[in-house]
């Protein structure tokens, strides 16, 4: 049996126009004789009636204290309404079709509501309704604990779903339609000359997501990258092609020269603080103590540099307040600074390649840029900058490593 994975998100179910493009790409893959999996997400962007955050606003106008499992429950329902829309359309145009919630379509997941892991995937149900059906579609972002709890697997979840469902029943390929036109070297809503990438490594593309590029979610991949499935990310609004994104032994023989590329593309964090703190002499004793309070707070940080006198780290914004608050309570004076941007230069060719860095430094002094904080890995180059220089570092850098050609 061949079995292809359609994921569709938000934009591209949103506008009638668009679901009507959404049915052309499943006929067209349905005339190719596959038999299919539609995973859809919640139509729409906020302020749209069924969107995932329309929902969230809904509730906070509503006491504002729906418990993490009831919330759960409310946000399986607009990718409900999503599915059983696209049903109707497709039987509508002579194609039928059968709609399977998350835990129906095998997801058992853990009970960390808002953003549960998967536990298991058990595909036997779609196996079974493909005797009747050449077109299922699985509710995205969805799963059930073992107690029969629905459960969420938080924001880009359906693109989980979506590789989770193409490893579990070995499907051919899994297409993740968006609204761009694929994997681009930045953010097309920032950076307007970014390109779009042909073909991509499934480690360059995860770096990327982990970095910020919210084209797929990196869990996604990662789930497709153990099981090699290969993964497109095409658009929902043209015929192109978009990204493939498989092993780099995939890409050799075409003449993109992957291999060779130096920086894949340029991402981006916004709204994070860095956080200073002075230890003094006790500086061992101290260390230890900010970070382990930072744990014990659940709050996540980045960017640690620890020096001999102290410690320079970064939290998102949301978390500053609940930092701060638990470092004074170790009898710490921190600084911190508001409203920052983290931004990467990701690409597997800058291991070891002088004057990287130095490229970076160079283009962003030109814009009078200072940088804040900066750090590396084998695969990237990370710089912190206040959130106001976003915007141009990214373009800055974009057009330094020639990017756009
Ligand atoms: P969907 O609802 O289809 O899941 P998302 O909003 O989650 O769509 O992801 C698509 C968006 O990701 C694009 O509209 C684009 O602005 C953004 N994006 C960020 N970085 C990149 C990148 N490097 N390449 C392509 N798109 C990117
Ligand atoms: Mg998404």
């Amino acid at each position: 049996m061949r079995i292809l994975v359609q994921k569709f998100g938000g934009t591209s179910l949103s506008s009638p126009k668009a679901r009507e493009l959404v049915i052309s790409h499943i006929r067209r893959e349905l005339n190719e004789n596959y038999n299919i999996v539609v995973v859809v997400s919640a139509m729409g962007r906020r302020g749209e009636p069924y969107a995932t955050d329309t929902l969230l606003e809904w509730i906070a106008t509503n006491g504002n204290a729906l418990p993490a499992r009831e919330k759960d429950l409310l946000l399986c329902c607009g990718e409900i309404i999503s599915a059983t829309t696209l049903c109707s359309l497709l039987e509508s145009a002579g194609i039928s079709s059968t709609v399977l919630t998350g835990a129906q379509a095998g997801f058992e997941t853990d009970d960390q509501y808002g953003n549960a892991r998967i536990v298991n995937v058990r595909p036997e149900r779609i196996i079974e309704e493909f005797k009747d059906h050449k077109v299922i579609i699985v509710t995205g972002f969805q799963g059930q604990t073992i107690s029969g709890d629905f459960t969420t697997l938080g924001r880009g979840g359906s693109d989980t779903t979506a590789t989770a469902l193409g490893a579990a029943l070995h499907a051919e390929m899994v297409d993740i339609y968006t609204d761009v036109n694929g994997v681009l070297t930045a953010d097309p809503r920032i950076v307007e000359d970014a390109r779009p990438l042909t073909h991509v490594s499934y480690a360059e593309i995860c770096n990327m997501a982990y970095q910020g590029a919210k084209v797929i979610h990196p869990r996604a991949v990662e789930i497709a990258m153990q099981a090699q499935i290969p993964v497109r990310i095409r658009s929902t609004f043209s015929e192109n092609e978009g990204t493939l994104v498989t092993h780099p032994e995939g890409i050799r023989d075409v003449q993109t020269g992957v291999l060779d590329r130096l920086v894949t593309g340029i991402a981006y964090v916004s709204n994070v603080t860095q956080i200073t703190v002075d230890c003094g002499n006790d500086s061992n004793n101290l260390q230890l103590k900010v970070f382990k309070s930072m744990a014990e707070n659940s709050i996540s940080v980045d960017f640690i540099n620890v020096t001999p006198t102290g410690a320079v780290y970064t939290v998102f914004d949301q978390d500053s307040e609940r930092a701060i608050t638990s470092l004074q309570a170790l009898g710490l004076r921190p600084k911190s600074l508001a409203g920052c941007a983290k931004v990467s230069v990701i690409g597997g060719g800058i291991n070891g390649v002088p004057g990287i860095m130095a490229k970076i430094v160079e283009s962003l002094s030109e814009q009078n840029i200072q940088i804040l904080q900066s750090a590396d890995s084998n695969t990237t180059i990370w710089v912190l900058v206040k959130k106001e220089d976003m915007v141009q570092s990214l373009r800055s850098l974009h057009s330094k490593f020639e990017l756009n050609r």
